[in-house]
This record gives C-alpha cells, sequence and structure tokens, in this order.
C-alpha cells in the first residue's frame, strides 16, 4: 500500500498538513515568514510529517485541465506555483531501516516502513542514512519522528488522514500496482494536453531505493521540488564493505600467526 502524490492538481491548501498534524497529535513547529512564498514549514521534519511546498517560477502552466478555461498567460514569462505535498517515501530499500539498532524502525504488513517511539532510544542513526532527507529528532525529545502512513487508520481500513482531507485527490491512497498504472494514464492524458514535462518520481521498483511507497507527479525537474534526481539506499554498499573488512581482518590474522609462528622456531633454534 502506498501514496500518488499528483502534483499537478494540488491547490496548496495545506489541508493535508493540518490533517496528519490533528490525526497524529504532532506538534506545531512554529509558524515563521521563511521568504518562500506562502511556505510556512520549510521541509520535511520530526514535526512536519506532511510539507507542502510552493515553488514560484515565470512560466505559464497552460492548460492543463480539460474542460477549464485557464485564459491566455498575459506574457510569455508569466508566473507559475509548483505546489507539492511531501512525505516520506517509505522506500522499498528503506536505509533509516537497516541501521536502525533497536529495532524501533519496522516494516508493517503494508510495507510501510513505522517508527515505534517507545522502542527508539534517540541514537539518531537514521537521520544521515535516509537518502531524502525525511526522518528527524525531535528538539527537547531526542527520538526520531516521521511519517507512519496512518499506520493506525490503514489497519482499520481507513485511508490515511491527508489522503482522506485532500479536496482534489492529489493525494490518493491504495495498492501501490494500481496507484502506478493510474498514475501512467495520468502522466499521459497530461502530455496530451501539452503539460510536456509532467513525469512520475519514485514510481519504478528497479531505482537506486526499490521504488518509492509514496511516488509522485511531478510537472518539472525534482530538484526544482528538492528532491534528489537519482536516490540511492545509502546502506547498498555495506555487505561488500563488511566483505572487504572481513578479508582484510583474516589477512591481518593470518599474517600474526606467520610471525608468532617464525618466532616460535628462532627461540627454538636459540
Ligand atoms: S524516505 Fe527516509 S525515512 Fe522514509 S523510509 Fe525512506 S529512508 Fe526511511
Ligand atoms: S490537501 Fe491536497 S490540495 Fe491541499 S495542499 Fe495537501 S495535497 Fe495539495
Amino acid at each position: 500500500m502506498g501514496f500518488f502524490t499528483d502534483t499537478s492538481v494540488c491547490i496548496g491548501c495545506k489541508a493535508c498538513e493540518v490533517a496528519c498534524k490533528e490525526w497524529n497529535a504532532v506538534p506545531e513547529d512554529g509558524l515563521e515568514f521563511t521568504g518562500m512564498s506562502y511556505d510556512n514549514t520549510q521541509g520535511l521534519g520530526a514535526d512536519t510529517w506532511r510539507h507542502v511546498a510552493f515553488i514560484e517560477q515565470s512560466k505559464p502552466i497552460g492548460q492543463n485541465e480539460t474542460g477549464v478555461e485557464h485564459g491566455a498567460a498575459p506574457d510569455a514569462s508569466g508566473m507559475r506555483w509548483l505546489m507539492a505535498s511531501d512525505v516520506c517515501k517509505h522506500c522499498t530499500h528503506a536505509a533509516c531501516l537497516d541501521v536502525c539498532p533497536t529495532g524501533s524502525l519496522f516494516r508493517t504488513e503494508f510495507g510501510t516502513v513505522v517508527v515505534q517511539e517507545d522502542i527508539c532510544n534517540g541514537c539518531g542513526y537514521c537521520v544521515p542514512a535516509c537518502p531524502y532527507g525525511v526522518i528527524d529528532q525531535r528538539k527537547g525529545d531526542g527520538r526520531a519522528w516521521k511519517c507512519t502512513l496512518c499506520y493506525d487508520r490503514i489497519g482499520v481500513g481507513q485511508e490515511p488522514a491527508c489522503a482522506k482531507a485532500c479536496p482534489t485527490d492529489s493525494i490518493q491512497f491504495g495498492p501501490l500496482d494500481e496507484l502506478r498504472e493510474r498514475a501512467a494514464l495520468r502522466v499521459d492524458q497530461l502530455h496530451d494536453l501539452g503539460v510536456e514535462d509532467a513525469r512520475l518520481y519514485g514510481h519504478d521498483p528497479d531505482d537506486g531505493v526499490g521504488g518509492d511507497g509514496a511516488f509522485f507527479l511531478l510537472l518539472d525537474e525534482p530538484e526544482v521540488y528538492g528532491l534528489p534526481p537519482d536516490p540511492v539506499v545509502t546502506t547498498r554498499d555495506l555487505p561488500s564493505m563488511w566483505r572487504h573488512a572481513g578479508v582484510a581482518a583474516a589477512a591481518l590474522l593470518g599474517g600474526l600467526a606467520a610471525v608468532f609462528t617464525a618466532h616460535g622456531r628462532e627461540g627454538g633454534a636459540r
């Protein structure tokens, strides 16, 4: 199960942010004037599990909705907003989970990645391990917090609070295969409407994290939204590193054994 976030229909209302905070009792994180358009939460963190980005571009959005008359852009340099609700990607190969020494982070029966706050010891290993910079330690608490994809809600057959609250269905919840099919059709529809930059992000099970459980339809390059263009699970090289360390340790022990043996022989000869 997962999320498909179609940013082409996001209106930036932030109902998802509010619903997430309310359902999960996530504390407020300070509403500040950031100078980043209407973005007052800046990014994902321990106290922001959904983050609606507002990206201002001097690029007309064009007509991207069937049956809606958008009118001509005043000039070729017309301005547009890209709005996108970001979240934990619930990676198929999740580095946060790989490095957690307590088992606080675990893979649920729905394929999602959840932190159990009563087991988290606040070591913070998961924070640098996440290739998306999602998971974070809460100030004054130290434990790691992030989106649970509303584990409690989906366990009783309800959709996550953000998807339920989204008035435009920008956030859709369901089985990943079904969502991927729907997303591919939506991209084709947008291309037919002349929105050539529409593309999917995180949908490919062959990417560096084995595909995201939360993937997106974007209207520009991932970097424009602050997303890494080619994320790779940061623990990918750990098995080969351990293998090399094992070989090095065996060689060292072999060398030491040879030295001791040689010394023993010399001692006996005297
Ligand atoms: S996005 Fe980061 S925190 Fe979320 S599952 Fe992937 S590695 Fe873990
Ligand atoms: S609730 Fe839906 S439309 Fe509103 S900001 Fe979130 S994703 Fe966008």
